[in-house]
């Protein structure tokens, strides 16, 4: 089915897009202008992410705005102003002094969306430190991986997630220094080795002077996962605020007076690019709900909060879908005048059904971790194509191109199908993967970044996902490692062989399948299933873990003994099974 063109009038909203004329704004595009947007350290001492976030806006005196309104449990609020924010987070920036923390060392933060979150997130990058998020829906295993890779020298988290997914491995993570802990229980006892976070705030010195920083210093670790091996640890630069900014402006068409929710957790690169830093360097207030999706809940905060600019996800749209346009009418979503979606497919009934709920379209966009921000979108005034990832960003030039070995090819024919490339060159793009600068520099050829997406471009530069060029998985708009998922499986004493993939899911995108093959003296069947998944979610957590384990003999493996998932996958489905050449006994 072909879904029409939702055209856009420049002139139609009462707020003027931000983006008004696209190819104008295209030709005459700089990001040396778009860093000349933000203020810079005072005395030309570098550029810092937390200063043009809040304390810039303190200097222009409009530090008593409402940042942040944090929405807790039971539906009350907390807002902290700018001026709240600067304080909170110089208080958390002379804590980590205080330790003695050094510029360019990690802190991971494993932590609940509480307002703790955003000072300690700023307080890092004052510091000079660097900010490494954690999905708290991680089990202990991802948890740790990560932190090993990046060598994390302070963890902040909860007592209740200390407790949980870290304490036991400890002795493990011997560049672990610090432990701050957010007591749950105020009044339960401080583990051993830890340090209380509030108490520590409470004591710190409110005035925190930045030291001179200099763009290109690092300032965050974003782990995101890979076909094979470990996990790989993105860096990105105080530079990236240019982009956030930029794209935030642009792509999210975000403005003085609006009312921004992004439904991202800040575990994940959107939750910190659009979730964090975006909405304050342009001066937002932002919403930060404390609780997971549900449709009811979330229609009351758009309504009641008069959310004007929403930024979501392909799972969530779906699922709001399920509970029909009805559920929506019922609310008063009229201050709402751009939603945003990424992460993901959607689906072009997922688009217009926005313009059905409550008359705006969702925007799609697209981008990953290593891009660190906004890429290609559909933006306020441009042509919305349903199903279409949107146009690239004025800055970016991005192609569809074939490749062979080192040599990249852009296919200029419209429609035609190849992986997604783009120029290297605008401020948010990474800067390596820790410690694996092979990984680095496999993802570029012929002066082009390779994506790992497959896409086509059609007549009017509006680009199409096609699909990904690996086998990484995206579950609800998080992305899977099949290896991880794997290596949690080969740790069970019964399984001799795993292969997992992703399989197609109305509502998730697509859901985690494993496929294992046992050892001898172990049954295929239900009790061993059971055991396996639950093995695997306490692990991996939740948003890793399979949801689906089927038993074989053995998996189909190539000659030199790798899981051939693909085929997997295409037997799962009744695909073709493509070439089986390298296929091992013919399995
Ligand atoms: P992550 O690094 O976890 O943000 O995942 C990035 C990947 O998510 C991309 O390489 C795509 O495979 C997928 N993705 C992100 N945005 C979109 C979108 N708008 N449409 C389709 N896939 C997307």
């Amino acid at each position: 089915m072909s879904w029409e063109t939702i055209k856009k009038a420049v002139n139609a909203d009462s707020v003027e897009p931000n983006l008004k004329h696209y190819d104008d704004v295209r030709a005459t595009f700089s990001w040396d202008v778009a860093r000349g947007e933000l203020d810079g350290l005072p005395d030309g001492k570098g550029l810092n992410i937390a200063h043009e976030a809040v304390d810039r806006h303190v200097l222009a005196g409009v530090g008593g705005k409402t940042a942040l309104r944090w929405i807790a449990r039971n539906g009350g609020v907390q807002d902290l102003s700018y001026a709240d924010l600067a304080e909170r987070s110089s208080r958390f920036a002379n804590v980590l002094a205080g330790l003695g923390v050094a510029k360019g060392e990690v802190l991971s933060c494993l932590m609940p969306r509480v307002p703790e979150l955003y000072a300690v997130a700023l307080g890092t990058w004052k510091a000079g430190a660097v900010f490494s998020p954690l999905f708290p829906a991680f089990g202990p295993e991802p948890v740790q991986s990560r932190m090993e890779i990046g060598r994390t020298r302070v963890l902040v988290t909860t007592a209740t997630l200390y407790r949980r997914k870290v304490a036991a491995v400890r002795d493990r993570l011997p560049d672990l220094r610090h432990v701050l802990l957010l007591m749950d229980d105020p009044a339960a006892e401080l583990p051993n080795g830890t340090v209380d976070l509030r108490a520590a705030m409470d004591q710190a010195d409110t005035a925190f002077v930045i030291p001179p920083t200099d763009p290109e210093d690092l300032a965050i670790l974003h782990f995101t996962s890979g076909t094979t091996g470990k996990p790989k640890g993105a860096m990105h630069v105080h530079a990236a605020v240019v982009a956030h900014h930029a794209t935030g402006r642009l792509a999210l068409d975000l403005h003085d007076d609006d009312i921004y929710w992004c439904t991202a957790d800040p575990g994940w690169v959107t939750g910190t690019s659009y979730g964090i830093i975006a909405p304050l360097t342009c001066g937002v207030t932002m919403i930060s709900d404390s609780e997971e999706f549900d449709a009811e809940r979330w229609y009351r905060i758009l309504q009641d909060n008069k959310v004007t600019v929403w930024y979501t996800a392909p799972t969530a749209v779906r699922m709001l879908m399920k509970r029909g346009a009805d559920l929506a009418k019922g609310y008063d979503l009229s201050a709402l005048r751009f939603a945003a979606s990424v992460g993901e497919p959607l689906n072009p009934e997922g688009v217009v059904w926005g313009v059905e709920a409550f008359g705006r379209p969702f925007h799609d966009n697209w981008w990953q971790t290593e891009t660190g921000g906004i890429m290609i979108g559909n933006f306020a005034a441009m042509d919305v194509k349903p199903g279409s990832m949107g146009r690239p960003l004025p800055g970016i030039e991005a192609a569809v191109v074939s490749r062979d070995g080192d040599t990249v090819v852009p296919i200029d024919e419209p429609d035609r199908e190849g992986e997604l490339a783009l120029r290297p060159g605008w401020p948010s793009m990474f800067r390596g993967y820790l410690g694996q600068p092979e990984r680095y520099e496999n993802a570029f050829a012929g002066g082009w970044y390779l994506t790992g997406d497959l896409a086509r471009r059609d007549r009017e530069g509006y680009f199409w996902f096609v699909g990904r060029a690996d086998d990484v998985i995206k579950s609800a708009g998080h992305l899977i490692g099949p290896f991880e998922v794997e290596s949690a499986l080969m740790e069970h004493p019964a399984v001799s062989e795993a292969g997992v993939i992703g399989l197609p899911d109305p509502v998730a995108g697509e859901v985690v399948k494993a496929h294992v093959a046992l050892k001898p003296g172990f049954e295929a069947g239900e009790p061993l299933r059971r055991d396996l998944l639950r093995h695997t979610r306490k692990r991996l957590g939740p948003a890793v873990a399979p949801r689906a384990i089927d038993f074989q003999k053995s998996l189909p493996k190539t000659r030199s003994g790798k899981i051939m998932r693909r085929l997997l996958k295409a037997r799962e489905l009744g695909l073709p099974e493509g070439d089986l050449s390298t296929l091992e006994n013919g399995q």
